[in-house]
């Protein structure tokens, strides 16, 4: 019952906020042609007003559009929120105190959230983003760096402000509890914003007030590979968004410091299921226990596909339990496409099942969605979810692209679809 009215409170919320940015929200079109709609959180007259602005802090959202306008809505977490279209809004008003860096350092001064304006770009650290987002973030930063006098260098990502008290893994102060907006640092990214190459290196680490936890971050921050390009497809390639415990992949990388959080749910490969605060031994946890993100907000932070031989070696690597489940679907370098419910009722394919060639692909929590048929388009299947970049087509060329990469018109007939649950 609790649960069901704080869904409806949340469902409320957004639909206000849709409502505001479709009848109040008329793009306010300035000289500039930057259009900026009022999406205020409901917190920001709440909000006190800042002494100081000294910084930008740049986020990318680490999951889709509504989702994450949601939640910067209801905690007042951003200054402005940019959608893949190069919309703007404003969530808290630029003058007032938004709630956006959490435990944040730079350069031995802490609390970051009272001296900066934030930025929630639709997207994620290790992607670049869209030519409409680059259009408005460029002209969005233009004009704050006019009002505030803010100079190049104090453009700053959130990976590089963040910083994490001491835990289990790393026993000092460190850098590296977030990744987030870690795109915003390379060079290629910051010319096309307008902006001149950012810090060179982390004050709080030259001056030991702090240790690198995460040195593959911290090489992308100061010294950033030559091609961007490269990027997607090294990061992709490091598991970096893999959500099984593995070798150098362990709870900190995957949860960072919502490891032993009540939220982060652990699912040994025995079936056992733990909550972080409930675990004691971090150091044995089993290779292929699984984490959940029970925290809605943060459960989208994964989207995407796992593969045998690369996150994981068997099928319970990379689904814990859920892995003959009717929402695992495995793609297979054949070309055949099941879910695993389907796999464990036939003779034939449970061999399959068993032993999984390499190259295997799996979607862990989706839907099959079924064919894209004269009558039946991607948005009647699914529903609102059809331009998501967690849901996914497969042509019958074979090819996979997700949500944000597709033009509806352009589906052809018998492409699959696949949504999350
Ligand atoms: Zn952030």
């Amino acid at each position: 019952m609790i649960f069901k009215m704080r869904k409806a409170y949340r469902f409320e919320l957004i639909t206000f906020c849709m409502i505001i940015i479709f009848f109040a929200g008329f793009p306010a079109v300035n000289v500039h042609g930057l259009g900026i709609s009022n999406c205020y959180s409901p917190l920001n007259k709440k909000r006190p007003f800042r002494l100081k602005t000294r910084y930008i802090i740049l986020h990318t959202t680490e999951g889709a559009l509504e989702g994450s306008l949601r939640k910067v809505c209801r905690y007042g977490e951003t200054h402005y929120f940019v959608t893949p279209a190069g919309k703007v809004y404003r969530i808290i008003d630029r003058r007032r105190i938004a709630t956006h860096t959490g435990r944040s350092m730079w350069n031995g001064q802490t609390t970051l959230d009272n001296i900066s304006i934030g930025i929630e770009v639709v997207g994620f650290h290790d992607k670049d983003i869209t030519d409409d987002q680059y259009a408005a973030l460029r002209e969005l930063l233009q004009q704050l760096k006019k009002i505030y006098h803010i100079k190049d260098k104090n453009i700053l990502t959130h990976s590089m402000v963040a910083y994490g008290r001491p835990n289990i893994f790393h026993p000092q102060k460190h850098r590296g509890r977030k990744k987030c907006g870690m795109i915003f640092a390379h060079p290629d990214v910051r010319r096309r914003l307008g902006l001149s190459a950012g810090p060179k290196r982390d004050p709080d680490v030259a001056a030991r007030r702090l240790v690198v936890a995460d040195q593959e971050l911290h090489r992308f921050l100061y010294k950033p590979p030559k091609v961007l390009a490269a990027l997607n497809e090294s990061t992709a390639q490091a598991g970096n968004r893999s959500m099984i415990i593995a070798q150098g992949n362990n709870a900190w990388r995957i949860a960072r410091d919502k490891y032993d959080d009540s939220s982060t749910l652990y699912i040994y490969p025995n079936g056992t299921r733990l909550r972080g605060n409930e675990i004691r031994e971090w150091n044995n946890m089993p290779v292929g226990t699984r984490v959940l993100f029970l925290d809605e907000e943060r459960e989208q932070e994964f989207e995407g596909f796992l593969e045998i031989g690369k996150d994981g070696n068997s099928v319970q690597d990379l689904a814990g339990n859920l892995y003959a489940d009717a929402t695992t679907i495995y793609f297979f370098p054949s070309g055949l496409i099941r879910t695993g419910a389907e796999m464990k009722k036939s003779a034939s394919l449970r061999k399959l099942l068993k032993a999984p060639p390499k190259g295997t692909r799996v979607l862990v929590g989706y839907l099959y969605g079924g064919y894209v048929q004269k009558g039946r388009p991607a948005s009647r299947i699914a529903g609102k979810k059809w331009k998501y970049p967690s849901t996914f087509y497969r042509l019958p060329n074979g090819r996979i692209l997700s949500g944000d990469e597709i033009e509806d018109k352009s589906i052809p007939l018998n492409t699959l679809i696949f949504m999350m649950k």
